[in-house]
């Protein structure tokens, strides 16, 4: 196996640099590593820019990086480019590898690197953007580009590449610059993991949730509304409600109790829990008869609300609130995607106040709540340790302390867990919980936060054994995250196929003529009754285009209505999953549908 860089104190070195300041430390391997795929991707992103400069001679180049979908390179060039260009490109990326061009480094001053790249105005704004004086440039054959590496040793060992996109891109993600051309590929060390990736690719791109809501009438954006602001529509508002009805119970059961916060407060309140200073930038804000008041962007501060309502005693604790809170927040607009990235959403968020001896035993039932729900919906997941970030509330000492109660918890219990560095929320660690789809992807949904901060601020109290006042603790906890986040993974996850508790709609039921629809009403409302939901398709149709017309919006269930059936009190029954057919009477389809409606039970 090569080995084409040497990793030293977290650091990367290639060969070249390793060697000439004699650095040694654990060798990485030409193979899929996160750290090899570092290198190979930025190399491949140089080979990209090698490819472009020969065969566009006026292009210039700003900045090339490693991004979570590969790599990209962005620069300019005078003709536009499409689509269709990027097999030359690519084409031309095999052959300059073929050449195995070595790639060299070597330093110059920063005036010197002014003059050689002198034609290239873009490179001249990367260089403003580097604080020290030294700059070292990678060269491969005649192509030259200043680059704080690593590199592979050759382009010969870049082979497993695919250019995927093409787009615009301001310069500096900025709209006040001027627009480059942005070009995305993806490499690997090896022809199979490329390959599984494209296929993961193209099938995540037939699952789009965007694509299947429009099919499925489950959601709608409109732009004369607002960018961000999803609008439900009436099967998406079906699914969405039994998600939140069997989420009620499920909190009931493990004694939470439901509480609902205003959606503005005055900012004063958000100046005393620190989202003015620390969140402010993400907050909206109005004023009412010259107060100025925020639009919540979480819901703590109106359950603490709650919780100072009355005078607890260490008997209440742990008390439970939850709340469906809407919250508001502000996104950049580039950032908006679907339902996975929106500025108003909806978290089922609850806050849980207790007294530090209860700390671990509260974490270990929320971890619990989260592994109901995820293992009914067939998601594996990993939980990771978020520490304190840079911008933080409260004295190290009691982000300490809390940090070690959260990794206490779950070592005691053996859950495994990671760390992320610097990831924890403003007022506390937390545990994130990262789940993974049917298609393999990873997807950060619900967190679970440890705050001893926002008690302190807000002055939170009760009584204590010996009839002292004591500050209890508050865990802030969301497991779905939001309904808007996790239906759109959901309809990812299943491509559209819910399973039958959770679909939009349980039965279609078509009436083969006029006459049987009363029937069908009958049958329907008997569905309800016992907690599922129907749609009639009784459209001034064909019956095969509205059985047709069911199928598309991935009904389970499917029954057609006709003399015999409204006769003899039976139906029959099309089964989309097995696409089995029969006939059942009356009691025994409602029964079966019971049955399947009250599988699943958090
Ligand atoms: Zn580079
Ligand atoms: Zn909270």
């Amino acid at each position: 196996m090569d080995i084409i860089a040497i990793k030293h104190n977290d650091q990367i070195f290639d060969l070249q640099t390793a060697q000439s300041l004699g650095i040694t430390g654990e060798e990485i391997a030409y193979d899929n590593s996160a750290d090899a795929l570092e290198v190979i991707r930025h190399s491949c992103a140089h080979l990209l820019a090698e490819a472009i400069k020969s065969l566009y001679t006026d292009a210039k180049f700003f900045v090339g990086p490693v991004v979570k979908e590969g790599f990209y390179y962005d620069f300019k060039v005078n003709e536009s480019l499409s689509e269709e260009d990027l097999k030359t490109i690519e084409k031309k990326m095999l052959d300059i590898a073929k050449t195995k061009e070595k790639i060299e480094r070597y330093e110059i001053t920063k005036s010197e690197a002014r003059i050689k790249f002198a034609d290239d105005h873009l490179k001249q704004a990367v260089m403003d953007r580097i604080p020290s004086d030294a700059i070292s440039i990678y060269k491969q054959g005649n192509f030259e580009d200043l680059c704080r590496g690593p590199h592979l040793p050759s382009v010969g060992l870049l082979r497993y590449f695919k250019l995927t996109k093409i787009s615009g891109a301001y310069l500096g993600g900025d709209s006040k610059n001027e627009m480059l051309t942005r070009i995305y590929g993806i490499a690997f060390a090896d022809k199979e993991s490329l390959k599984a990736h494209l296929e993961m690719v193209a099938e995540a791109e037939k699952r789009d949730h965007r694509k299947i809501g429009a099919e499925m009438k489950l959601f709608t954006f409109r732009e004369e509304v607002g960018a961000g602001f999803p609008i439900w529509l009436p099967a998406g508002a079906r699914m969405r409600s039994r998600l939140e009805q069997l989420l009620f119970k499920a909190h009931r059961k493990r004694g939470y109790e439901p509480v609902r916060g205003p959606e503005m407060l005055r900012s004063d309140l958000w100046k005393v829990s620190g989202h003015y200073q620390n969140y402010g930038e993400n907050m909206y804000f109005t004023n009412i008869d010259e107060l100025e008041f925020g639009v919540k962007p979480m819901n703590c501060v109106g359950h603490i609300k709650v919780y100072e309502h009355d005078m607890h005693s260490y008997r209440d604790l742990p008390l439970k609130y939850f709340e469906y809170g809407i919250v508001h927040r502000h996104e950049m607009t580039g950032a908006l995607h679907g339902l996975f990235r929106v500025r108003e959403f909806t978290q089922d968020d609850a806050h849980i106040f207790c007294t530090v001896d209860q700390i671990e035993e509260q974490i270990i039932e929320v971890v619990d709540f989260v592994d109901k729900i995820m293992s009914t919906f067939d998601f594996n997941y990993k939980m990771m340790i978020s520490t304190k970030p840079e911008k933080a509330v409260g004295d190290d000492a009691v982000w300490e302390i809390s940090t070690n109660a959260l990794k206490a918890a779950m070592d005691k219990n053996k859950l495994p867990y990671e760390i992320d560095e610097g990831g924890g929320a403003f007022y506390g660690p937390k545990i994130d919980i990262k789940i993974t789809d049917a298609i393999g992807r990873e997807w950060q949904c619900g967190t679970i936060q440890l705050d001893f901060n926002l008690p302190a601020r807000f002055e939170l109290e009760y009584n204590g054994e010996e009839n002292t006042k004591i500050q209890p603790v508050m865990i802030h906890r969301a497991i779905l995250g939001s309904f808007e986040r996790f239906i759109g993974i959901l309809t990812e996850h299943y491509a559209g196929e819910f399973p039958m508790f959770i679909a939009p709609t349980q039965v279609a039921i078509v009436p083969i003529a006029e006459t049987h629809v009363a029937y069908a009403r009958e049958l329907g409302n008997k569905l309800i009754d016992m907690g599922a939901d129907y749609e009639i398709f009784d459209k001034n149709e064909s019956l095969n285009k509205r059985i047709r017309t069911a199928e598309k919006g991935r009904v389970p269930m499917i029954i057609v209505l006709g003399d015999e059936e409204v006769n003899s009190k039976c139906v029959a029954v099309r089964d989309r999953r097995t696409r089995e057919q029969y006939n059942l009477s009356e009691n025994e389809f409602l029964t079966l549908i019971k049955e399947k409606i009250n599988e699943v039970n958090f």
